[in-house]
């Protein structure tokens, strides 16, 4: 398969370029992932859409590639949780990955390559710090090592901060701190109190700084620098900028990463959403809403990535209309033709005879080549939905069967990048949008609320249910059924 040229906002020269990986059979990414310390929220959920999305992308432009996304596991916060709790930093950790990955299939969201964890890369870290220690770039002060900024001349390169003003030697060992601040930087903590998970390793007792794991990583997975790099803006600096410095200090000669892709910020009202705000809605808290996950998800990977997306309910409820008119455009013409038997299974191997589709075909994919331009993909699925109604409303179609099929085809390869349209029959699924899988968990709230004689909170299901079109029957075994209503 040969590859559609891409076109990415490259954050490193500030520009739109030609996408150059070293391999078209074995493109590398890295992606910065979730601190496993509570549910992530939905703006966390929006940057790990954008790694699925530029995945999909990718796949569909015949790349072939060799992903990666890490699990923060050991931090500041996640220290002081587990000490809170009296349990390991593992055992605190073990649930809230296993959210994080279920969140991830809710979503439809593809599995990368490799999940590398903090904790299991320790040793490469080590290493990391000791080649900076050679090269002379990092310091020991009272147990911590630091990387010193003045002595690596690029610092700033990445994200374009100004640093002539800053006070040489100004130490910083927290894993978190304020953007435009910079410091000398903690690469390795030492242990502080005897609670504190700590490794012991040549370069002391004590665990890495937050930055340093990403770089060791890296090295760890590839052996060398990578075609891309992603995350959310605000990790852009101080992050980004110390992964590059921790990098391109331990091996000058190599170029660290060719591509820096940035995804902007979910908002609510006009606020970054974030869980120091407390302005934050985790999925599961959407899901109890009564929301499809394919409207999330299309919800959030339709706005551009580098645009900002403010959120709200009711926006999401335009999403779900919007899919609602795709979505029933399908079925209609698998109704209308009785296809259900004839889904391509993937994308790969379907070709496109007709002028028509396939001009829609390469306006789709050649949004995605320019920069993931995900609006104007989905103004192509829209323009294939308006022609599928009207070429079907004429009372007699001049369109063979055999158009309606590459239409078909066609929804069957876009959805390769949208992951949510449906080509089995409703029933099997939702009804109406609603999950069967959310209906029969309100029935089980329901008989919980019952059993500890809480009838408010048992009439209130059964109302939330009704107000969405579903009634409940409760049987003389103690069973409750549903159906919807008429
Ligand atoms: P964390 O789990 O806090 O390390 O964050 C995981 C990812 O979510 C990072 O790439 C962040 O940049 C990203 N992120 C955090 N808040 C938001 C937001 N409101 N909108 C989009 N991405 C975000
Ligand atoms: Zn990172």
């Amino acid at each position: 398969m040969t590859t559609i040229p891409f076109f990415f906002q490259n954050t490193k020269s500030g520009k739109k370029e030609r996408f150059q990986p070293k391999d078209v059979n074995q493109v590398t990414i890295y992606s910065c992932g979730p601190t496993v310390y509570n549910f992530a929220h939905i703006g966390n959920i929006r940057s790990f859409l954008f790694v699925d999305v530029l995945r999909r992308s990718l796949l569909l432009g015949g790349y072939k590639l060799n992903q990666s996304m890490n699990i923060t596991d050991i931090d500041d916060k996640i220290i002081a949780e587990s000490i809170k709790r009296n349990i390991s930093v593992e055992e605190f950790t073990k649930p809230w990955t296993e959210a994080f990955f279920k969140d991830l299939d809710t979503l439809n969201v593809q599995k990368l390559e490799h999940y590398p964890k903090a904790t299991e890369s320790i040793d490469d870290m080590v290493s990391l710090v000791e080649t900076l220690q050679t090269n002379g770039l990092a310091y020991e002060r009272e147990g911590n090592v630091y990387f010193s900024i003045q002595k690596f001349e690029r610092y700033g390169e990445l994200s374009k901060i100004d640093v002539s003003g800053m006070k040489s030697g100004v130490r910083y060992d927290a894993d978190e701190y304020d953007k435009d601040d910079v410091r000398d930087f903690v690469l390795w903590k030492n242990q502080k109190s005897e609670s504190e998970k700590c490794w012991h390793t040549k370069i002391g007792n004590g665990r890495p700084g937050w930055h340093l794991e990403c770089s060791a990583m890296i090295r760890k997975i590839y052996g060398s620098g990578i075609d891309i790099h992603t995350g959310g803006i605000d990790l852009l600096f101080p992050h980004h900028e110390n992964e590059f410095a921790q990098t391109t200090g331990a091996y000058p000669k190599e170029e660290f990463v060719g591509t820096w892709l940035h995804c902007e910020h979910l908002l609510v009202d006009g606020e970054k959403m974030s869980k120091s705000k407390g302005n934050f809605y985790t999925l599961r808290d959407i899901l109890e809403k009564g929301f499809d996950p394919r409207v999330i998800r299309f919800h959030l990977i339709s706005a551009h990535y580098r645009s900002k997306l403010n959120f709200s309910l009711a926006k999401l409820g335009e999403s779900k209309v919007a899919l609602d008119r795709i979505q029933n455009t399908i079925y209609r013409i698998l109704d209308t033709y009785s296809f259900w038997d004839e889904i391509p299974a993937t994308f790969e191997g379907i070709n496109f005879l007709i002028p028509e589709i396939q001009k829609l075909n390469m306006d789709f994919l050649n949004a995605l080549a320019d920069d993931l331009n995900l609006p104007k993909a989905l103004a192509t699925v829209f323009e294939l939905v308006r022609i599928v109604n009207q070429s079907l409303d004429q009372t007699s179609s001049e369109k063979p069967k055999e158009f309606f099929k590459e239409c078909l085809s066609l929804f069957v390869k876009m959805n390769a990048l949208f992951g949510i349209f449906q080509f089995q029959k409703p029933e099997s699924d939702s009804v109406d949008g609603i999950s069967q899988d959310w209906i029969l968990e309100q029935i089980e709230k329901r008989k919980v609320a019952k059993q500890n004689k809480d009838f408010a909170m048992a009439d209130s299901i059964r109302k939330e249910l009704e107000n969405k079109g579903i009634l409940l029957a409760d049987t003389k075994e103690g069973k409750t059924t549903w159906k919807k209503a008429q």
